[in-house]
């Protein structure tokens, strides 16, 4: 099972120049380092999303190094340009070198109103482009009190699901080539950035659910990867990189330091 871990910098860091020294810093480490190696083996893939104004940069000096780049958010509209203020389409963030995005980040999800119809919109606007989705998905506290954590997946799964049947020929290729191109990161919401994390026992759990239930969707979606995300640092991550079902972090705050993004990458 590939393992991954991710810097999701979000609206991070303020300038060119931080952003320059927080890229340096990464490649001097990992080429000096063979901080990706895991179980002799199995090889952890580092990526990292700055955000849309540093995509360029960041991928050019990332070019010749292990490192891959994402961006944080494609937009929702098909057209590879037009008249879409703010905007980013799939074409443009693959030019400009990310290989990958993030979409339903809880983030944009609670501040931009992302629901399953724009989701599906632009993972297939993601997949159009050959670029890789880190699809996001996690209940929120008052959900998770609740004990409504299953059900919430259920329904942010299910944009998988309406992709599948939207490609118009639903042959086992599609499934397989949407094996190939994404990724699931489980972000309770009350998790990101609180210091706050569920046990590695109800990670688990809720991986194997969202492997299941993704699975049921189509056989090939058995075997992608899962990843955690919600305050992991260098001192917690050890105890996730333990278990089979979590194959990888998805990181924000300790993304943004390069010792603690490679202490975590260490682990897994
Ligand atoms: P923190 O690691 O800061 O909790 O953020 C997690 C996150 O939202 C990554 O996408």
């Amino acid at each position: 099972m590939q393992t991954w871990v991710i810097g999701n910098w979000k609206q991070n860091p303020a300038t060119n120049h931080d952003v320059t020294m927080l890229v340096d810093s990464l490649l001097q480490a990992t080429n000096k380092d063979n901080v990706t190696k895991n179980a002799a083996t199995a090889v952890c893939q580092l990526m990292v999303a700055p955000s849309c104004i540093h995509l360029a940069s960041v991928s050019a000096r990332l070019q010749d190094s292990s490192l891959l780049c994402a961006a944080q958010d494609i937009s929702a509209h098909s057209h590879s340009t037009g008249a879409y203020t703010g905007d980013c389409s799939a074409q443009q963030v693959a030019d400009a070198g990310a290989s990958w995005t993030i979409l339903g980040h809880s983030e944009r999800r609670q501040y931009h109103k992302e629901c399953n119809d724009i989701l599906v919109q632009k993972m297939s606007n993601a997949l159009a482009q050959g670029l890789g989705i880190v699809l996001c998905v996690g209940e929120t506290q008052a959900q998770y009190d609740a004990k409504q954590t299953l059900s919430v997946l259920d329904a942010q799964l299910s944009v998988i699901k309406e992709l599948l049947n939207q490609q118009s020929n639903q042959s086992p290729e599609c499934a397989q080539k949407l094996a190939d191109h994404l990724i699931i990161a489980y972000e309770p919401v009350w998790a990101i950035g609180t210091g706050k994390v569920p046990t590695v026992t109800e990670v688990s759990a809720t991986h194997e659910y969202i492997k299941q239930t993704v699975a049921s969707f189509a056989a090939p979606l058995a075997n992608i990867s899962v990843l955690y995300g919600g305050s992991v640092n260098a001192v917690n991550a050890d105890n996730f990189a333990a278990s089979p079902m979590i194959n990888g972090a998805l990181v924000g705050g300790a993304a943004l330091k390069a010792d603690s993004f490679l202490a975590i990458a260490d682990a897994f």
